[in-house]
């Protein structure tokens, strides 16, 4: 390094050890934060050091960044979104920031310098589990678009301490693990306990007339705790917006109960501590009933009131009164789990800033936007009014009375129709009384999207019908995407740099570009480049593979791969009866003639979902079995790769030559897997449900492999009294199936080990699994068909990813800004 250049470095200029992002300055930063900031020096270094060191030398290049985001923000005012999500998976973060800043490879070189490997770092980093699946990475994606595209927003939410479990396999069993994130601290946060909110809970209420003689009500809770934000930001590709995700941690109100303490009650006063901070301990896992689930019910309000007492302290730093609050904010609620904001906005304008009610209802109606994302009645959030009113009595009257003034307007509409009105109550009355928390997102909200265009149209035809002949204007569809940059450039390089070299890379921040890709799919040197970049992931995932499972696979044979939740409706059994069949016809004929298959598996069930631990517990007793058999070596294999998470999808999306997206029609409300895989060249073999309609659409018919009932013909089916053990009658090959897994062969001659999943296809199968069998093998025997022509299976694995423009977050953030947000991009310049 040059005499300037130190200087410069130490000056704070162009190129300073906190921003500069040449070769020289990044090395001399990340050494200067190793000793300033880990007090440790190279030769003494643990692994960890180095990450933390990298860590924070990344941070400094983002806060930068951050302050120019924020002073940008503060000198132009602009509308801004607000993203409500119990649930955030972001994946590693390191890598990503990377990525953004553009600096990948100087900080490789960098790092090389020092003798430290890149990778090393990356691999060390845990991610934050702060969700179950597919809605908390939504959440993730759209927060990379939003910044890519330069919107101002804040995603609010809750820094669980404990995530999502992780997953161990013992014994062929899912075994839980706590998910300890913050063992060894998280470099990428800032506390911000100066801006903390209270919260209150419990207690009653009462009423009482202010100065001005006015009719009022109070709220006296029983228990008051802290909600303390902490912040990570979040940088765009290619652009200086970084925004915040602002996540709530709790905490006991005073950090001490003093009064207890100078009574003498020391450890009453601890233990008062340690249960406001059990509220943000943990994330539920979903797939179990809610009912009951008091803690959950408290974390909801909790980041409610806190992010929405942050937002009105952020209108009052603009001058806005709290009459302009929907201005200034959008607030989008994804899913119904902070739905209760509808009541807690209310109560905040009426209760502590004395808006009237008619003015409080026209803000707080045009502030929130709901996205529905499920159509399963059970999974619908719905909790039982005592608890409700126990924990939050102020909430439950601002709903009666918002459920009052609603009912009059559905009356006045349909008049003579009380079971109407009886079905679209936010209170269900049915049997015990709950508050339906759709209902109070539908009537509380100015728009609602479903996810897919199917979703959206069943979302009208099944559970939102009622509201949508209220309201039709509200409704809308926003399908989903995921952001090329995590899930092509950084899990993808090859490709990345194959795209790139081909044809530029224009693509990364606008994927409809990919198009130009079709013209080389004739090319065979092209195709020849695209088959060794899939190769080398597959050769790369099979090292993961035997170090994880411990099992040999071959690269070369078809990666067939479904990695989601374990779940009935995602039917991981219908793979896996398509496994045994290939077994079946293997033992029965030695000779057959079958494609070598590599079956990956990967997702968490639910802790208390028995039949989705069953199905891990089937497949790993098939692969068991199968991958031992030397009558069927070389040509199966199945294995299930444990605690599946945005990580691990770095390595399994772009190792998939087939793409398991078999859902029964009308469950699945969009599905984002199938977007990731289909990005990376996978083929789809799905059922039109969720955004896979779409997807076909966009590839091609020719280009994807369909099977399967349609949603309406699933209805007709179950409606029409439906007989799976007929179809067991009556198809050999599924017979044998079954019979062998009820034979014991897979479970050391145990015939009682898969029965209750056996005896569930038989007799009720309510997710059509045996309807769909013939159609499913049909197709899979089409899916090695194509195979055999490699060249044909190059081109189609080409238009796919030349074809999924449309997918890209990108596109579904530019839809919500235009037709619900009304928001605008705000450049920063450095
Ligand atoms: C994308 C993703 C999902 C969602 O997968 P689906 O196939 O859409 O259900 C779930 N978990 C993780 C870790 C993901 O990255």
């Amino acid at each position: 390094m040059t005499a300037r250049k130190r200087d410069d470095a130490a000056k704070g200029g162009e190129d300073s050890i906190r921003t500069g992002l040449s070769e020289d300055s990044i090395r001399l930063a990340f050494l200067d934060n190793l000793f300033y900031v880990q007090g440790r020096f190279l030769e003494v270094a643990s692994l960890d050091d180095k990450y933390k060191a990298l860590a924070y030398t990344v941070r400094d290049r983002l806060l930068h960044r951050w302050v120019a985001t924020v002073r940008t923000y503060q000198q132009t005012n602009p509308r801004t979104v607000c993203y409500l999500s119990a649930e955030y998976l972001p994946g590693p973060f390191m890598g990503n920031n990377l990525l953004n800043l553009g600096i990948s490879e100087v900080t490789r070189k960098a790092l090389a310098g020092l003798g430290i490997e890149l990778d090393d770092l990356l691999e060390h980093e845990e991610e934050p589990g702060l969700g179950n699946g597919g809605l908390g990475r939504l959440a993730a994606c759209f927060m990379d678009s939003l910044a890519t595209l330069q919107i101002p927003a804040i995603s609010y939410g809750i820094r669980y301490e404990f995530g999502i479990f992780n997953q161990r396999i013992r014994d062929g069993e899912q075994v839980e693990t706590t998910d300890n994130w913050l063992r060894y601290g998280n470099p990428w946060e800032v506390r911000r306990p100066h801006i903390a909110c209270t919260v209150k809970l419990g207690g009653r209420t009462e009423s009482y007339h202010d100065e001005a003689g006015r009719w009022r009500v109070r709220w006296l809770p029983s228990e008051t705790f802290r909600g303390v934000p902490i912040d990570t930001p979040i940088l765009g590709h290619g652009v200086n917006t970084v925004n915040l995700m602002r996540l709530w941690s709790a905490e006991a109100a005073e950090g001490f109960d003093f009064h207890a303490f100078n009574r003498g009650d020391y450890y009453g006063a601890v233990v008062r501590e340690v249960r406001s901070e059990t509220i943000s301990k943990v994330l539920y896992p979903n797939d179990e009933p809610e009912i009951g689930k008091r803690l959950r019910l408290i974390q909801q309000h909790f980041f409610v009131t806190c992010s929405l007492q942050d937002m009105l302290r952020v209108l009052g730093t603009t001058e806005l009164p709290p009459e302009r609050f929907h201005e200034k904010f959008c607030v989008q609620l994804n899913d119904t789990h902070p739905a209760i904001a509808v009541a807690e906005l209310m109560r905040l304008l009426v209760d502590e800033h004395h808006l009237d009610w008619d003015l409080a209802w026209q803000v707080t109606h045009n502030s929130f936007a709901y996205t529905n994302h499920t159509l399963l009645p059970e999974a619908l959030e719905k909790w039982p009014v005592p608890l409700f009113e126990s924990l939050l009595p102020r909430h439950l009257e601002i709903i009666y009375e918002i459920n009052a003034r609603f009912l009059d307007e559905v009356r006045m509409r349909f008049p003579f129709d009380e079971a109407r009105v009886r079905r679209m109550s936010i209170i269900d009355e049915s049997g015990p009384r709950y508050v339906r928390m759709a209902h109070l997102a539908c009537v509380g909200s100015f728009a609602i999207n479903g996810v897919a265009e199917l979703h959206s149209r069943l979302l009208k035809e099944t559970v939102l019908r009622d509201f949508y002949d209220l309201w039709p204007e509200k409704f809308q569809n926003k399908t989903n995407g995921v952001t090329p940059r995590r899930f092509v450039m950084l899990a993808n390089p090859g490709l990345a740099r194959l795209l790139n070299e081909t044809i530029d890379s224009s693509w990364e921040n606008d994927l409809t570009q990919l198009r130009a890709l079709e013209k080389y799919a004739d090319d065979a040197a092209f195709l020849e480049r695209w088959r060794d970049v899939k190769r080398e992931r597959k050769a790369h995932l099979g090292l993961l593979i035997s170090r994880l499972c411990g099992a040999r696979v071959d690269p070369d044979s078809l990666f067939d791969v479904q990695a989601k939740r374990i779940h009935e409706y995602k039917r991981q059994h219908l793979n896996v009866l398509h496994i045994v069949t290939l077994y079946n016809r293997i033992k029965h004929d030695p000779s057959s003639d079958i494609v070598p298959r590599t079956f990956v598996f990967g997702g968490k069930a639910a802790p208390g979902y028995f039949m989705a631990k069953l199905m891990i517990r089937l497949i790993n007793a098939v692969g068991e079995v199968v991958n031992r058999d030397p009558a069927v070596a070389g040509r199966l294999k199945v294995v299930f790769l444990p605690n599946f998470s945005v990580k691990l999808g770095h390595a399994l999306y772009p190792a998939a030559d087939l793409s398991e997206q078999i859902s029964t029609a009308g469950k699945e409300a969009s599905g984002t897997g199938n977007m990731k895989f289909a990005m990376n060249g996978a083929l789809t073999i799905g059922t039109l449900d969720g955004a896979n309609v779409e997807i076909r659409e966009e590839v091609g018919a020719e280009n994807f492999f369909l099977f399967g009932l349609t949603a309406e013909e699933v209805e007709h089916r179950l409606a029409a009294g439906y007989r799976p053990r007929d179809l067991y009658e009556n198809d050999a090959e599924l017979k044998g199936a079954l019979d062998l897994i009820g034979s014991g062969l897979f479970s050391h001659g145990d015939r009682d080990a898969f029965r209750p999943l056996i005896d569930n296809l038989l007799n009720s199968d309510p997710y059509l699994v045996l309807a769909d069998y013939a159609s499913y093998i049909a197709c899979q025997e089409a899916v090695s068909g194509v195979w055999r022509d490699p060249a044909r299976w190059t081109r189609m694995s080409i238009c796919n990813v030349a074809r999924m423009g449309k997918f890209s977050s990108d596109r579904s953030i530019a839809e919500y800004c235009r037709d619900i947000w009304k928001v605008s991009a705000v450049p920063v310049v450095l």
